[in-house]
C-alpha cells in the first residue's frame, strides 16, 4: 500500500489555544468503538467526567457544552484529555482532524483540510508549486500509475502552468476535462449556496452580502490588486483537485470533480473580491478565513458536496 501526501503535509502543526476557530467548537465529535472501550476503562474523577460527557445513543459522541464547545476544551483553549493522558488517549476523529484520508486502489492519500486555519495558512502562503510525495517506508510494491492518477497529474500540470493566469488555467481545465461551471452572476451563485445546508451564521452573512453587492464587484480591479499573489489561487485549485479528483473512482465522472475545483476557487476569489471592494484591503489572513469557511461549510457536508457534484455533472 502506498501512502501519498502533498509535500507541505509533514509541516502541519495544530496551533491549539491560538486558534480562532477551534475544531473543538461547533462540530459533533463521534467516538470510534476502540476509543470508547478505552474511555470506559478509565477510573477515578476523569472516568466519571468521561461517563458524564459521552452520549451512547446511536453513534457514541461527546455531549457538547455551552456554545457547542467540546466538554474537554478548557478555558485556556487546551484539551483536558490530552493534559490527562497525552495525545494517544484521543479518539480517532480528534487524532486525525484536520487530516483527511482518501482510500484508493493500492494507495491511501492524505492531506490537511482548509477548514483548519493553520492548514490554510500553510497551504495558501506557499509560493512554490506543490508536489506529491510517496512514503517509501510504506511501499511494498512498485507504484502503479493508474489512468485516473495520470489524468490528475495532467490537471495539476495545467493548474500549475505559470505561463498563464489562474483564470486561463481554470478555462483550460474545464475545456480539457469537459467540465462545466454555469455562467451565473455573483448574486445567483449566492442564492445557490444559500440553498445548501449551512452551519455558521457568519457564512450566511457572507453569502447575503454576496447576494446584495456581488454583482457590482470590480473583478478586474481585484485582479490588479492581487498581482503577485496569484499563487494563492493556484494552491486552492491544486488543493481541490488533489482532494476530490480521484473520487471519480467511485462514479467515473472526472468532469464534475474538475468543475468543483474550478467553482470552489472562483467562489473563494469572488468572496475575496467582495471583501476588497467593501473594505479596500484583502490580506492573506482574509484569504485563509474565506477558504476556511468555504471548506467547513461545503467540503465537510456530504449533503452539500453531493448537491454541487450533481449540479456540475
Ligand atoms: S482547527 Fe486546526 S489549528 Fe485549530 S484547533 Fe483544530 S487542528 Fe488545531
Amino acid at each position: 500500500m502506498l501512502l501519498v501526501y502533498p509535500d507541505y503535509y509533514p509541516e502541519f502543526k495544530c496551533i491549539a489555544s491560538a486558534c480562532k476557530h477551534s475544531c473543538c467548537i461547533g462540530w459533533e465529535i463521534d467516538i470510534d468503538p476502540e476509543s470508547l472501550v478505552r474511555f470506559q476503562a478509565i477510573e477515578g474523577p476523569m472516568g466519571e467526567r468521561l461517563a458524564r460527557s459521552i452520549c451512547l445513543e446511536e453513534e457514541p459522541h461527546f455531549i457538547l457544552g455551552n456554545r457547542e464547545r467540546c466538554p474537554f476544551l478548557n478555558q485556556e483553549g487546551l484539551c483536558d484529555l490530552i493534559l490527562y493522558g497525552g495525545e494517544e488517549i484521543l479518539c480517532q476523529i480528534c487524532t486525525d482532524h484536520p487530516r483527511y484520508r482518501n482510500f484508493l486502489p493500492g494507495r491511501t492519500e492524505v492531506g490537511v483540510g482548509l477548514c483548519c486555519e493553520a492548514a490554510g495558512r500553510l497551504i495558501l502562503s506557499r509560493k512554490e508549486p506543490v508536489t506529491l510525495c510517496v512514503n517509501v517506508e510504506e511501499v511494498e510494491q512498485e507504484e502503479e500509475n493508474l489512468p485516473l492518477q495520470e489524468l490528475r497529474q495532467d490537471a495539476f500540470d495545467t493548474a500549475q502552468d505559470r505561463t498563464r493566469t489562474v483564470t486561463e488555467r481554470e478555462e483550460a481545465l474545464l475545456e480539457h476535462f469537459m467540465g462545466w461551471v454555469p455562467e451565473l452572476s455573483a448574486s445567483q451563485w449566492a442564492d445557490i449556496y444559500l440553498d445548501l445546508e449551512r452551519l455558521d451564521d457568519a457564512w450566511t452573512a457572507v453569502l447575503k452580502d454576496l447576494r446584495s453587492y456581488g454583482d457590482s464587484v470590480d473583478m478586474d480591479g481585484f485582479s490588479q490588486y492581487m498581482t503577485g499573489r496569484e499563487e494563492e489561487y493556484e494552491q486552492l485549485l491544486v488543493y481541490f483537485l488533489y482532494r476530490h479528483f480521484l473520487t471519480a473512482y467511485e462514479d467515473g465522472d472526472v468532469g464534475s470533480k474538475v468543475s468543483f475545483a474550478v467553482l470552489s476557487t472562483r467562489m473563494i476569489r469572488l468572496l475575496g473580491a467582495l471583501h476588497w471592494q467593501m473594505t479596500g484591503t484583502f490580506t492573506l489572513e482574509d484569504q485563509v478565513e474565506y477558504a476556511r469557511m468555504y471548506s467547513a461549510e461545503i467540503e465537510y457536508s456530504q449533503a452539500n458536496l453531493d448537491t454541487l457534484f450533481t449540479m456540475l455533472m
